[in-house]
């Protein structure tokens, strides 16, 4: 991997004709991000709980002590990602940021003092990719912000980080391991918007008068309510165990 600077040329071209095609949808490991499921299940128009169990596994991250949700693969043996066909993509125009982002990868960390977030990307070369290889016109040459805008990637950072906040957060209250409910609770706030608009409403979480939403940016007022309600709750760290889902 290489460190890619804002001006910096590469190049880089991908397209259905190359030969290795579908080469970057196997053996997958692929996470999905808050905003990555809101941007998904809004694909399939389906509630957030049945993108989640259809497509999805969650395990629980061992250094963050956190559920962690990638998408599935075809089979346990077969380890193509599950929306990967001989087409292509088949959730290309809402597929997951980080297939956005190759072959960059953006690697993010947090100021302990002011909070402040920044973002370095590094360019990865692997063996299989031949998008590399091409290195004529306009159409293979990159920077960084030609990647960044033809990939739409300007939301998806946004939302994305607000994870990080969270998970400083929960160090900062020196919150090793969550308990089962609180797992749960973490769970749902992050990924699971449908259930957590139910919870919200049903609990009457939230004073003013809420609206559900079926909406795609109704969904993600909801993911920011969901995530300022846990940062909120991992900073009461008091409130928090004495939550139930
Ligand atoms: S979501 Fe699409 S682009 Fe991403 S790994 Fe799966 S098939 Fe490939
Ligand atoms: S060029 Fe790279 S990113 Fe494009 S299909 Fe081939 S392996 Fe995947």
């Amino acid at each position: 991997m290489i460190n890619i600077f804002p001006e910096q040329v590469f190049f880089f071209r991908c397209h259905p004709k190359i030969q290795c095609f579908n080469a970057c949808c196997q053996d997958l490991h692929q996470i999905l991000t808050p905003y990555d499921i809101i941007r998904l299940k809004h694909h399939f128009q389906i509630d957030s709980s049945i993108f989640l169990k259809t497509y999805t596994r969650t395990y629980i991250g061992p250094e963050t002590g956190l559920p962690v949700v990638v998408l599935k693969t075809k089979s346990h043996m077969d380890l193509r990602c599950i929306f990967v066909s001989e087409e292509g993509c088949l959730v290309y125009p809402d597929r997951p940021a980080s297939c956005r982002y190759y072959p960059l990868a953006r690697l993010v960390s947090r100021s302990r003092e002011t909070g402040k977030i920044s973002a370095s990307y590094m360019l990865m070369k692997e063996a299989h990719c031949m998008g590399h290889n091409d290195q004529k016109g306009f159409l293979c040459e990159q920077t960084l912000e030609k990647w960044l805008d033809s990939q739409e990637l300007a939301n998806d950072d946004n939302y994305n980080d607000r994870m990080l906040e969270i998970i400083a957060v929960k160090n900062q209250a020196g919150i090793k391991d969550l308990s089962a409910d609180q797992k749960k609770l973490f769970f749902m706030c992050c990924y699971d918007i449908d259930s957590f608009q139910d919870y919200a409403v049903n609990d009457q979480l939230f004073s003013e008068k809420l609206d559900m939403h079926c909406s795609f940016d109704g969904d993600l007022q909801w993911l920011e309510r969901a995530l300022a309600w846990l940062k909120n709750n991992f900073l009461k760290i008091s409130v928090l165990n004495n939550c139930h889902v």
